[in-house]
């Protein structure tokens, strides 16, 4: 016993340790268990290269590979007053709050954000799942208003990205309240006839699909995202019988009339262009590349510069 467990073990360790990596750079798919590295990953917009499913993004990746040479400008969303109910679950509320802010660098569950896909100026908003499963609260209902607000004043379309497990229960009512504060916004976007476009991704569910996630103009969602309001097993356990496979997936409710599109995630950029200047009656986007802006020359005086030419 000696000899095995002062020599041959230390021994097999030592072979295994070297060997161990940072667990941070691999990222294992949920569905098909491919251990994909994480630049791969990235590039790929968290889609798995394997088998094509769609894990979650966080809302500034989305941003970065959404927008025209990943630029956009951060709509500012006023924030709420906070912990208002001096709710306590296993923790305060404002450690909860912390907690999230520091595991991802975000201040709230939704990002705002103007820019242009395309060459089409747009408003685009996006839920992050990983900021305390993207539940709406009073921030993400004044993120909405904001972003409708921004769209109306510009005269942009707006985009939105969903993903939320329903309401944030730590503000009790007053996430409740969102769901008719949230189709307000919805409303003030429709009366300045402007398009509205909902990317419901995995997963979409509780309050949220029971106020601005389900108002889009253009209902799109990301493969297999779940989308409900009361989840497949509360459902399965109150009506004790088997629900259909795929229930409440977004290819089901495509096939049930409750979509219009299922895109995958690295297509949907030129989807929405194509929607949009459809919807703005812009003329089709231009494919290929475009010729670089000509370049600033600061120094030059002023006879240099084209003459400006009278458009037809
Ligand atoms: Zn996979």
């Amino acid at each position: 016993m000696n000899w095995i467990s002062n020599y041959v073990r230390p021994k097999i360790n030592s072979l295994f340790s070297r060997r161990e990596i940072p667990e941070n750079l691999w990222t294992k798919c949920d569905a098909c268990g491919t251990m994909l590295f994480h630049r791969e990953l990235d590039e790929n917009q968290q889609v798995c290269t394997n088998c094509g499913n769609h894990m979650q993004i966080a809302p500034r990746a989305r941003f970065d590979a959404l927008f025209d040479g990943g630029t956009y400008v951060e709509v500012p969303v006023e924030a709420p007053k906070p912990d208002p109910l001096h709710f306590r679950d296993q923790k305060k509320y404002p450690d909860r709050l912390r907690a999230a802010q520091r595991a991802t660098g975000e201040k709230e569950a939704m990002l705002v954000a103007e820019g242009e896909i395309g060459r089409t100026p747009i408003i685009a908003a996006a839920q992050d799942f990983s900021f305390m499963g993207g539940s709406m609260g009073m921030y993400v209902g004044n993120a909405i208003l904001a972003a409708a607000a921004r769209a109306v004043e510009t005269r942009r379309p707006l985009v939105l990205f969903s993903a939320a497990g329903g309401a944030r229960m730590q503000e009790g009512i007053l996430s409740l309240m969102q769901m008719p504060r949230t189709t307000v916004a919805v409303e003030m976007l429709k009366e300045a006839g402007l398009p509205y476009i909902v990317v419901l991704t995995h997963p979409t569910t509780g309050g949220v699909t029971a106020s601005y996630a389900m108002l889009g103009d253009v209902q799109i969602a990301e493969p297999g995202a779940l989308i409900c309001f009361a989840g497949p097993r509360v459902i399965e356990q109150t009506i004790r019988e088997k629900l259909p496979e795929g229930f409440q997936r977004a290819e089901y409710l495509l096939e049930h009339g409750m979509l219009d599109r299922v895109t995958d995630r690295r297509a949907l950029r030129d989807e929405l262009v194509t929607i949009l200047r459809m919807m703005l009656s812009l003329p089709p986007a231009i494919h290929g590349e475009l010729p670089p802006p000509a370049p600033e020359t600061h120094a030059a005086p002023d006879e240099a510069r084209p003459v400006p030419v009278d458009e037809p």
